[in-house]
C-alpha cells in the first residue's frame, strides 16, 4: 500500500519529462479539426474518461484524472470519479443508481448530511431505514441502491459489508469509506459496487480541500461521469492537485494518527468524567485497523460536552475530520443536528457524545489537553454550590 500510495496516478509523468504532475487549468481546448472534435465530444459524452482532446473542462480534466487513477489504485477498483464535495459525489451516485428505481435502503447512523439528503426527499427518492439484518426484507422491485457507512459516523459502529451485499440480492451497495480510508478498508473487495469518500477528510488530510470521490468499476464510472457532465459538480484541478499530492503520505498519516487514537481511547476510558468510549474493534479482514476517529460520552450530557469543547487549547473545536490537527465536535448539536431526533437517539448520538478526530500532535500533549478539559467536567459534576 505504501508503494502504491507514492506512485499512484503518476505513471505518465516520466514520458512527459516531468517529476511533479502538471496542473491543467484550461476551461476550453483548441479544436482545429472538427471531425476529431466531434468524436472526442461523443466519447466523453458517452462516459469515456479520456479522449483525443478534453474539449471543455466540464467534460474532462487531466489533473483531476491523475488523482482519480491514484485513488482507484488504492481502492483496488477499475476506476474512480471525483466530485466537488462528498455530498456532490453522493448525489451523483443517487442520480446514477435511482433514475428509474426510485427507492433506497439505508442503514443508520450515517453522516448527518447524507441522512438529511435522503430524509428530506430533495431528489424524490423514497428511503427505507434498515438494520443490517432487515436489509433483505426492505428490498423492493424498485430499490436502486443500498447505502451504508462503516465505521459509522459518529458512533463508530461496524457493518459487515459482504453480509449486506448478500442480503441486497443484486441491488448495488454503496459504502461510505471516509472513516476507514483505502489504507484500512477496501469495500469493493467485499462486493460494494460504489465506494464513496468525502475526500475533504483523510484523503486531503490537511483541512484545506473540499472534495468527493467514488471508486467503482468502469460501467459505474461511465454513468457517474455522465451525471457529472450534466450536473457540473466538478472537482477543481487545483484541488485535485492537492489531493493527489496528499496520497503518498496517506498511509503514514493514517497509521500515525491511529496509534495516537488507540492510546487516547484507552486513556479516555479510564477518566472519571467519561461514561463510554466508542472505537472500532478491527477484525483484520474487513477493517485492517481501528482508525483515527473515536467518540466518547461525557458524564453530564450537553453541558459537560460544551465544557470540554470550550476548554481544549491544543485540540480544535470544529466539525470535519481527518486533518493533521486533532478536531473535537458535538454530533448531536452540529454534524447530526438535522437528523430526526428519535433516530438520532436510537443510533446512540446522545447529548453527551463528543467525536474526536485524532491528528498528528504528540500524544502526551493531546492527553494533557483532553484530560485538563475533562477535569473541568469532573469538578462541575455534581455542580458546586458555594455557601458564602
Ligand atoms: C464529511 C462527510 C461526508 C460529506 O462530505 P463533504 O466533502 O463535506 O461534502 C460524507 N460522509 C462522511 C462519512 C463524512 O464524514
Amino acid at each position: 500500500m505504501d508503494s502504491i500510495a507514492v506512485h499512484a496516478g503518476r505513471h505518465d509523468l516520466a514520458a512527459l519529462g516531468v517529476h511533479a504532475p502538471p496542473i491543467d487549468l484550461s476551461s476550453t481546448y483548441p479544436l482545429p479539426d472538427l471531425d476529431e472534435a466531434v468524436s472526442a465530444l461523443d466519447a466523453l459524452a458517452a462516459g469515456e474518461a479520456e479522449a483525443a482532446s478534453p474539449v471543455y473542462a466540464r467534460l474532462c480534466n487531466p489533473t483531476v484524472r491523475r488523482f482519480e487513477r491514484g485513488l482507484a489504485e488504492l481502492e483496488g477498483t477499475e476506476d474512480c470519479v471525483a466530485f466537488s464535495s462528498g455530498m456532490a459525489a453522493l448525489t451523483a451516485c443517487l442520480l446514477a443508481a435511482c433514475s428509474e428505481r426510485r427507492h433506497v435502503v439505508a442503514l443508520r447512523p450515517l453522516y448527518g448530511g447524507t441522512d438529511h439528503l435522503l430524509a428530506c426527499r430533495l431528489l424524490g427518492i423514497d428511503v427505507t431505514w434498515a438494520e443490517a439484518d432487515t436489509v433483505a426484507a426492505s428490498i423492493r422491485p424498485e430499490t436502486g441502491l443500498v447505502l451504508l457507512e462503516t465505521p459509522q459516523n459518529p458512533t463508530l459502529g461496524q457493518v459487515d459489508i459482504a453480509a449486506v451485499v448478500a442480503s441486497a440480492g443484486g441491488v448495488p451497495v454503496l459504502v461510505d469509506n471516509t472513516f476507514a480510508t483505502p489504507i484500512l478498508q477496501n469495500p469493493a473487495r467485499h462486493g460494494a459496487a460504489l465506494t464513496l469518500h468525502s475526500a475533504t477528510k483523510f484523503l486531503g488530510g490537511h483541512g484545506d480541500v473540499v472534495a468527493g470521490a467514488v471508486a467503482c468499476d468502469g460501467g459505474w464510472a461511465a454513468r457517474l461521469r455522465q451525471v457529472r457532465i450534466l450536473t457540473g459538480a466538478l472537482l477543481h484541478p487545483l484541488a485535485a492537485y492537492l489531493l493527489h499530492r496528499s496520497l503518498p503520505t496517506l498511509p503514514f498519516r493514517v497509521r500515525e494518527a491511529q496509534e495516537r487514537a488507540r492510546v487516547l481511547a484507552g486513556l479516555l476510558a479510564g477518566h472519571a468524567a467519561v461514561e463510554r468510549v466508542l472505537y472500532p474493534d478491527a477484525d483484520g479482514v474487513q477493517l485492517r485497523g481501528p482508525g483515527a476517529v473515536l467518540a466518547f460520552e461525557v458524564v453530564g450530557g450537553r453541558e459537560a460536552a460544551a465544557t470540554v469543547m470550550e476548554s481544549v487549547r491544543l485540540v480544535t473545536p470544529a466539525v470535519s475530520l481527518g486533518s493533521t490537527d486533532t478536531l473535537i465536535q458535538h454530533p448531536a448539536g452540529l454534524t447530526h443536528r438535522l437528523v430526526d431526533s428519535s433516530a438520532r437517539e436510537a443510533s446512540g448520538i446522545t447529548d453527551g457524545l463528543l467525536r474526536l478526530s485524532v491528528g498528528l500532535e504528540d500524544v502526551h500533549d493531546l492527553w494533557d489537553d483532553l484530560c485538563g478539559a475533562l477535569d473541568r467536567v469532573s469538578v462541575l459534576q455534581p455542580p458546586l454550590t458555594l455557601a458564602l
